[in-house]
């Protein structure tokens, strides 16, 4: 019986990748060492520190580089992990410095990443929590595309593994003193999906990038956009003390439900108290809510002040997103006159209303153009399979 297994084990293509060390959490890195007998249980803490700070502080991505691990340990583990990156198909720079990723994390399964230069202290990586979305917001290019999947927290951390290789954001081995100043400052999940759908993935993966011997990236340098998941913003606050931003859009149900269709699940009133109750919300820590400013749609003074009105005794602040058309979208953006105008009776109330100028529309970077080929990959890779069978 052990036989036919083994034979048949051998006749399949080996299609299960060795697990990455890379996207693993501190504690799952220990069982991983104790599981795979790369060393003794007691051991396990210390090993995983060992290589914990080599992987996310360094970034490393081979072995060979950990000097300070023995010869005979990195063997065992070349055996067994890979500590590689998932491919990157395509990169594109913008004219203004942004720059997008579209990154391959098994075949069919890919999503883009954004680096934005100048924005939060240094500059922003916009990351996507899931492959497609499954909702349907009229004004977003994802949203056409249905969800294939949710990332893994371990392809969500990759996506900053990746940014900063190309950023060359890697501390050096040697660097003494200061650190020097870092062109990732920020994180951003406002790239495709919807993160408070994956919840568990999302919070992980900020403990990766947010942990002190690694990236070290402060959890108040961390946003997560939603579009309202009402019943997870309680969790997301307890579990990851992130930012909140909410995508709010319209002032009433009837407009919201037409543009976030999610609305008429969590309607606005809900979703308000929800906010309320945010943990650690303050003055200091305000809620963002983003309002994209479509032609003729939500954008009259009438509309500004019912928006004041609405979020009256939230500390906040309000990000006025110029709609970015994609292609065959149904909206055209406010004249800047009239978001002018809007932003005005909101800052008069109090607000800070910037207007978020848009970046990388050239490279279809901005808010809500992202949209991987996905699906017609899986199409053509689909119909790779059947001629190869
Ligand atoms: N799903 C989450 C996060 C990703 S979208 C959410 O909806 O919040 C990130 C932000 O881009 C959201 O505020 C979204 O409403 C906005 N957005 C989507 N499409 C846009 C477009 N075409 N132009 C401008 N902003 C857009
Ligand atoms: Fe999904 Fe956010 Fe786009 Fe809505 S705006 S479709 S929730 S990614």
């Amino acid at each position: 019986m052990g036989f036919v297994l083994q034979t048949l084990d051998l006749a399949r293509p080996k299609l299960v990748a060795p697990p990455n060390l890379a996207g693993l959490t501190r504690s799952q890195l220990a069982q991983a060492l104790v599981e795979a007998e790369v060393c003794a249980p007691e051991k396990a803490r210390m090993r995983a520190s060992q290589l914990w700070r080599w992987i996310h502080h360094f970034g490393a991505t081979d072995l060979d580089r950990m000097t300070d691990v023995s010869k005979e340990m990195r063997v065992k583990l070349a055996g067994r992990f890979t500590l590689a990156r998932p491919e990157v198909v395509d990169r594109q720079v913008s004219r203004d410095g942004t720059r997008k990723w579209l990154i391959r994390f098994a075949p069919g399964i890919e999503a883009e990443t954004v680096y934005i230069p100048d924005v939060g202290r240094v500059g922003a990586l916009c990351v996507s929590s899931q492959v497609g979305c499954t909702l349907n917001c009229t004004f977003c290019h994802t949203g056409t595309q249905k969800l294939v999947r949710n990332l893994t927290a371990a392809e969500i951390t990759a996506q900053v593994q990746v940014a900063r290789d190309d950023l060359g954001d890697w501390p050096r081995v040697g660097d003494k003193g200061t650190d020097p100043e870092r062109a990732l400052s920020n994180i951003v999940f406002m790239g495709m999906g919807e993160p408070l759908y994956n919840l568990d993935s999302v919070a992980a993966a900020m403990d990766v990038v947010s942990d002190g011997e690694g990236i070290a990236l402060s959890r108040r340098r961390i946003t997560v956009s939603t579009s309202g998941v009402v019943p997870q913003l309680q969790p997301l606050g307890e579990r990851t003390q992130a930012m909140l931003a909410i995508s709010l859009h319209a002032t009433n149900d009837d407009l919201r439900n037409e543009l976030v269709p999610l609305n008429k699940k969590y309607p606005i009133a809900e979703l308000l108290d929800a906010i309320r109750a945010y943990p650690g919300i303050s003055n200091a820590r305000r809620v963002t809510f983003e309002y994209v400013m479509l032609k003729g749609v939500n954008d009259s003074p009438a509309e500004a002040r019912a928006l004041v009105q609405l979020i009256k005794g939230i500390p906040a602040k309000i990000n006025l997103i110029p709609f970015n058309p994609w292609p065959g979208s149904p909206y055209q953006c406010s004249s800047w006159e009239t978001i002018e105008r809007f932003a005005a009776v909101i800052n008069r109330a109090g607000y800070a209303s910037p207007i978020r100028t848009p970046r990388g529309r050239d490279i279809l970077a901005a808010c809500g153009q992202l949209k991987s080929e996905s699906e017609k990959l899986r199409a053509s890779e689909r119909r790779l399979l059947s001629a190869a069978s």
